[in-house]
Formats: C-alpha cells, structure tokens, sequence
C-alpha cells in the first residue's frame, strides 16, 4: 500500500483545488481495493480470469477521467492582447464528456461558449476547450460544470460578457432510473452584457442554434 508521502505531488495549493471542486490525491490502489469490493457485493468473482485485471483497468482509467481533479483550468486561460475584436467570439460544439457525481455515469454532449472581449482581452479557442475538458475530468454536475466555465472566463479574460450552453444526455437517465434515452439536459450560464441586453443574448443564442 502506497503511503500518503509517496503520492504524486501537486503544485496547486489546496484552497485553490478546493475552490472548483477538485481534491488532491489520487491513490490508485485504493481505487482498486474499492473496485474488488463492488464486484465482490454485487455478487461477482472478481477472482476469474477474465476479472482479475479489471480493478487496475478501471483504476487506471478514472486516473484519466478524473484528472482534471489535479489541473487549474484557470491557468490553462491565457489572456492575449488583440485590439481587433469587439464583437462575439463563439466556439461552438465542444465535445464534453463528464462524470455525473451523482451516479458515477458520464454524460455526454457538447458546449458552447460565446463572449464579448474588452479592451482586446482574447484567449486561443484551443485555451477554452482545455479549460472545457480539465472541469469535465471531474466528477460534476452539468449546472455546476456551466457556471464555473463561464465563471473563470469572467475572472480572467474579464470579458463583456459570457454565455455558456451545455447540452448532455447523462447514462443515468438512459440506462436506469427514468429511462429516457437520447434526451438532453440544457444549460446555460450568462453572465455580463448577455445577462443585461436581451438582443446580444438572442444573437448568441441564434449563433449556437445555426
Ligand atoms: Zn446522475
């Protein structure tokens, strides 16, 4: 068993981790202890063949799927000087997969981020999707993944204004509980001038649609 001191160091300090959610230390073979012992409640021999490699499997993949638990998306947000723009910028279906922390199930579908740069303050469209995919790596919910995107674009890039629509189908309302597949969760997230002004909002909106 890995002892606390020999688990990988994070450079973030804890408050800032906290902040958005994330904890600091991912122990893996923890993970694979847990996953034996779901497999053995459930009723199945984790000792068969076919099984044995499947708790290192899954540990290694949430080490994967949950790495954005270690990353600040706020640093992945450089800030780029560029005069020329003062209309909306969107980006539009970024592909987004999460993992609801409800039910331990992905959701799965796309985001869309518009915003009004002031003062020339604009950031690579590559800078966006990183932040999109390090809050995904988490386990999430989809209002909160919506409004904390929207909230660090607003703190670094001190935009105009933000709007950010997410739309998902999370497997837990698929393949349990309600079962209804291929129905989309939407939300939105709007902040600054598309809050304040209903035609900036609308324009937006239209652009996301098209
Ligand atoms: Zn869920």
């Amino acid at each position: 068993m890995k002892k606390i001191k020999d688990l990988p160091k994070i450079k973030r300090p804890r408050e800032k981790l906290e902040k958005y959610g994330g904890i600091s230390i991912m122990d893996k073979k923890k993970i694979e202890k847990a996953i034996k012992e779901i497999l053995e409640a459930i009723g199945v021999d984790h000792k068969k063949k076919d099984l044995l490699d499947t708790p290192k499997r899954v540990a290694e993949m949430y080490e994967e799927i949950f790495a954005g638990v270690h990353k600040d998306p706020e640093e992945e947000l450089e800030v780029v000087l560029d005069q020329k723009h003062h209309e909306i910028i969107l980006l539009k279906g970024i592909p987004l997969y999460s993992i609801c922390e409800h039910h331990l199930l992905p959701f799965i579908g796309k985001a869309h981020i518009a915003y009004i740069p002031k003062n020339g303050r604009v950031t690579g469209l590559s800078k966006l999707v990183r932040v999109v995919d390090i809050l995904s790596r988490r386990p999430q919910l989809q209002e909160r993944l919506t409004t904390q995107i929207a909230e660090i674009i607003m703190s670094k890039l001190k935009p105009m204004g933000v709007m950010v629509v997410i739309e998902a189908e999370h497997l837990c309302m698929s393949m349990r509980g309600v079962r209804k597949p291929g129905m989309l969760t939407i939300t939105s997230a709007v902040r600054g001038i598309f809050r304040e002004n209903q035609k900036t909002r609308s324009e937006a909106l239209a652009l996301m649609k098209q």
